[in-house]
């Protein structure tokens, strides 16, 4: 009987699904059973279908695995495009943008090259991004490189780097330096326009004026600023003789618009435009300059700036340049783990913490390498929203998130962490077939042999007294009926085969086999600060043990969930990381 393609497509893609999660087999009674169960209006004619359908599985069966899994992506789609629902809903969390029209909006995520991302950086540039898709707009990556003291190749290859692994795909990337020209153009300009001036008073000077808001002497005569730009810019000035300020408002409540440094001298030879230049802008100046010529339309940045927004739009003001909207939003903080360079930084340099990727530190180097994945950060960046609120979220949300999406995908294996020996009498040699997973039959199986001779952890161990009785997880029951101590440990343990009933009383634990272990080491990152400015000399605990044979042929970066003992991330030869429980 010619059957309709829709009947038929529906039946290839039951006849996929099925397969793909029997390992690559699908069955022609599980399949026929789940189509009339779908489809209960076409039970009439199931004795013609049958045949169909038992030719359909064939064909998948003859598949690989691999194939199977395109043709179902293929044939439904449903999966991607409910991922892409669950985008727009996370989206939906950040409120509507004052001022934005689709195809118009402008974001730019602007870090400085001076340090590796983290995830308040990730926090910044996914909503950066968000808005821009939200709007169909445009991302721009900006470094903001106007400060060759502290800016370095390898920050600007870190931060490429980070992104790429979140996600974030930016539309535009450049340098602020790359507009060093025309930084400089803009900074006479504002001279000429008598917004601006030379001060060649002593930084202690101009911090005392500051202070005690009174103009200086240099801010007086703009023929004066005219004739020392000229000089500014011919090298006529040490480093720190000659700043370049804008001519604000010396008595401001606002600190901030009391004429503050726009342009200063560093004799420091730049990542990208070596000693060519001096001269360069701060942040103050090159950020609003930035923001206007390079179209931004919504610039955000955290809360702490607030003060100096007066100062972005005095700027753009003075220049007659377009304004963008400012949009604040709270730092990401979280208790116990300093989130940002200024603070992580120096733990590097004075070497209490060896590099950027340290399990302990919140760079998104060292969450990927602890076994943190893209989307759950995503995710737990938009579950914040745009708070202005000051408040650490617990790292544990984050964790959370984290763990929901690798559960699904991590193998469970045993680690038993401070081994104790067990004997059990009579314990026959045999081999076991374990899951790799206890859902997921495509993580596999392996195959352990067993004898009488097990480990199992000193935390499990010390809970045993003689008469106890205990599962061996996937194996069978035991009864303790002695135990051996050596210098106040326990040496040995030795019970006997008890049955295979479980029962829910009884504790189940993992073990291993004596003749199939390697020793193991789990790195576990702790809180890197006991207080505010204590730190926490326990950070980084390590667990030593023994792992199952089958870990020692896993690469770098799989996922594993060690069975009562937590997430982790393999991260060399015998060593691994915990992700978190
Ligand atoms: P750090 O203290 O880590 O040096 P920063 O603000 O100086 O932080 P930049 O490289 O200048 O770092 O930041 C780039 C962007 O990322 C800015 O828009 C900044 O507001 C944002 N950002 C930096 N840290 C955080 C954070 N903890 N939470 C949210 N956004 C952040
Ligand atoms: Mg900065």
């Amino acid at each position: 009987m010619p059957i309709d393609p829709n009947t038929e497509k529906f039946i290839k893609i039951i006849a996929l699904k099925n397969s793909v999660e029997h390992g690559g087999k699908a069955q022609s009674d599980a399949v026929i059973a789940k189509f009339v169960g779908l489809k209960p209006e076409l039970r009439s004619q199931i004795k013609l279908l049958i045949s169909e359908i038992k030719a359909v599985v064939q064909q998948i069966n003859a598949l690989s695995l691999a194939d199977q899994k395109s043709l179902l992506e293929e044939l439904a789609p449903s999966k991607v495009a409910e991922k892409k629902k669950q985008v727009s809903d996370q989206r939906q969390q950040l409120p509507p943008l004052e001022g934005a029209m689709q195809g118009k909006v402008v974001t730019r995520f602007p870090p400085e090259p001076n340090g590796y991302p983290h995830i308040g950086h990730a926090k910044a540039a996914i909503i950066d991004e968000e808005y821009a898709r939200m709007y169909s707009g445009k991302l721009i990556l900006r470094f903001d490189d106007t400060n060759p003291l502290n800016e370095k190749v390898e920050y600007y290859d870190a931060i490429a780097e980070g992104l790429k692994w979140l996600g974030v795909k930016p539309d535009i990337v450049k340098n602020t330096s790359d507009d060093i020209e025309l930084l400089h153009n803009y900074g006479r300009r504002l001279i000429e326009l008598d917004g601006a001036y030379v001060c060649i008073c002593s930084q202690e000077m101009i911090h005392d004026l500051r202070a005690r808001g009174i103009p200086c002497e240099c801010r007086r005569d703009p023929a004066t600023a005219l004739d020392r730009i000229g000089k500014l810019f011919r090298g006529s000035y040490e480093q720190n003789e000659a700043i370049v300020r804008f001519k604000g408002d010396m008595a401001d409540q606002n600190t901030a618009m009391r004429d503050p440094a726009l342009f200063r001298i560093i004799d420091s030879d730049h990542p990208k435009l070596g000693n060519r230049v001096r001269i360069w802008p701060t942040y103050d100046f090159a950020a609003p300059i930035e923001d206007s010529i390079g179209g931004v339309t919504h610039a955000f940045r955290t809360k702490e700036y607030e003060l100096r927004n007066a100062l972005y739009f005095a700027i753009l003001d003075r220049l007659n340049l377009r304004k963008p909207y400012l949009i604040e939003f709270s730092r990401l903080e979280f208790e116990g783990i300093p989130v940002s360079k200024r603070k992580i930084k120096p733990l590097i340099e004075n070497g209490t913490i060896r590099s950027w990727d340290d399990p302990r530190l919140p760079t998104l180097a060292a969450l990927r390498r602890r076994g943190f994945v893209p989307e759950a950060i995503r995710k737990f960046v938009l579950s914040l929203g745009l708070t202005l609120a000051e408040t650490k979220p617990p790292f544990e949300s984050l964790e959370a998130l984290n763990r929901k999406i690798i559960d699904p995908i991590s193998l469970r294996l045993f680690f038993v962490k401070n081994p104790v020996e067990m004997y059990v009498r009579g314990g026959p040699e045999t081999e076991v077939v374990l899951k790799n997973h206890p859902t997921d039959a495509n993580l596999g199986i392996r195959t352990v042999k067993v004898g009488d001779r097990f480990y199992i952890s000193e935390d499990d161990a010390a809970g045993l007294k003689v008469g106890a009785e205990i599962r061996l997880i996937e194996l069978y029951n035991v009864k303790v009926t002695s135990i051996d101590w050596k210098n106040g440990a326990r040496l040995m343990i030795t019970a006997e085969a008890s049955g295979n009933e479980i029962r829910q009383s009884m504790p189940k634990i993992q073990w291993i086999a004596k003749n199939d272990i390697i020793d193991y080491k789990v790195m576990i990152p702790k809180e890197l600060y006991v207080s505010e400015e204590e730190y926490n000399t326990n950070s980084l605990e390590i667990s030593q043990g023994f792992a199952e044979s089958f870990v020692s042929h896993l690469e770098p970066d799989v996922q594993v969930q060690f069975v009562r003992f937590g997430f982790c991330r393999i991260d060399g030869n015998q060593i691994a990381i915990m992700t978190h429980r």
